[in-house]
Order: C-alpha cells, then sequence, then structure tokens
C-alpha cells in the first residue's frame, strides 16, 4: 500500500478529519492534560507510527507534551526510553506491531486511562454527547447508539467513519491504522 508519513505539526488536524475516536481521544487527552498513562502511551505511540511518524519526530512529539508538565531531564529518563522502545529501539527491539480493534476493546481500562474503545469503554451519555460534539448528524447518532447498545462497536466505528466522511466505507473497521488508510485515501480522491 501507500506509505504516508505523518510529522508532529499535522498530527491535531488531522486527528480531527482522519483519526478513529480512540485515538482522537487520546490525542484530546495528550493535549489537554499532557501526560498519558501507559495503556495510552503504547496504544497512540504505535497507531502513531505506522500512521507514519518517524522516531526522531516522535521523540520531538513526546517531548514537547511532556515538558509542558514536567521538566526536560525527568522526560529523558522516564520516558523517551519508552517512545524508542515502541520503535523496537530499546529491550528486546521488537517492531510491536499497532494493537487491533479487538485488542483494544478487550483491553482493561483503570481510573485515568486515556485508551480504549471509547464505543465500548465510555459512559452511553458521555460517547452520545462527544458524537455530538464531533458533529455526527442526529440519524447517524441513533444509529451508532443503536449499535452500541447491541455491543456492535466495530459497525458503530463504521458508521461513524461514514457520518464523518459523507461515503460509504465497502469494509468494515477492524484496525485504527485501517480507519486512518481508509481516510487519507478517500480523502485525497
Ligand atoms: Fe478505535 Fe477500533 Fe474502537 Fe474504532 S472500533 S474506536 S478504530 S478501537
Amino acid at each position: 500500500g501507500q506509505h504516508h508519513v505523518i510529522t508532529p505539526d499535522m498530527i491535531d488536524h488531522i486527528a480531527t478529519k482522519s483519526f478513529p475516536p480512540c485515538m482522537r481521544q487520546l490525542n484530546d487527552v495528550l493535549r489537554t492534560t499532557h501526560h498519558l498513562k501507559h495503556g495510552g502511551r503504547l496504544t497512540y505511540g504505535l497507531f502513531l507510527k505506522a500512521a507514519g511518524l518517524s522516531l526522531e519526530d516522535a521523540l520531538h512529539f513526546w517531548r514537547s507534551h511532556f515538558t509542558k508538565n514536567m521538566e526536560l531531564d525527568k522526560f529523558e529518563r522516564q520516558y523517551a526510553y519508552g517512545v524508542r522502545y515502541n520503535y523496537g529501539k530499546e529491550g528486546k527491539r521488537t517492531d510491536y506491531t499497532p494493537y487491533s480493534c479487538l485488542k483494544i476493546i478487550m483491553m482493561s481500562i483503570g481510573p485515568g486511562d486515556a485508551h480504549g474503545c471509547p464505543f465500548k469503554h465510555c459512559d452511553t451519555p458521555v460517547l452520545k454527547q462527544r458524537l455530538m460534539a464531533y458533529g455526527i448528524p442526529t440519524q447517524a447518532l441513533s444509529e451508532i447508539m443503536d449499535l452500541v447498545s447491541k455491543s456492535h462497536y466495530q459497525i458503530a466505528c463504521q458508521r461513524y467513519w461514514e457520518a464523518t466522511h459523507n461515503a460509504t466505507l465497502e469494509t468494515g473497521i477492524n484496525h485504527p491504522n485501517q480507519f486512518f488508510e481508509e481516510s487519507q485515501k478517500y480523502i485525497s480522491g
């Protein structure tokens, strides 16, 4: 397939346009709190890597957010390792693959965690309010909420893709990076 490259300055814009709700949530929490807990750093870091963010840019991206709340030295000591680890540059040096929908849906979520699938893990009123804030039209919103109530999270995500792109998606959604790639493909025609 086509190989995309993304840079830190693009992320907020493409998060709004092309990220699935799980990754948009992680980006929003990172932007507003300047922090993500371990599960979020892993989930979002691997997603961004697969979306085409280089290791250098990933270090820059995480550093610029985290150092709004902590000393540079602390970031370098406690968090830079994790960024490099996601790229297989530390520890077992595995080139870790980004998490699929199924894996994210099955993850356990603790207090303060921002990872997970919003369709599965958000309280209904919170999810509904967020989708409204994202500009999902009423008809699609009620379809999505109906699918969520029947635990059809990935089909709900497909409806979300269709509502945000005003187009039909032939394939289902099984991976956040696939959601992103379908979006980029659609936007660039
Ligand atoms: Fe993310 Fe998949 Fe959930 Fe969509 S269905 S929000 S891509 S985990």
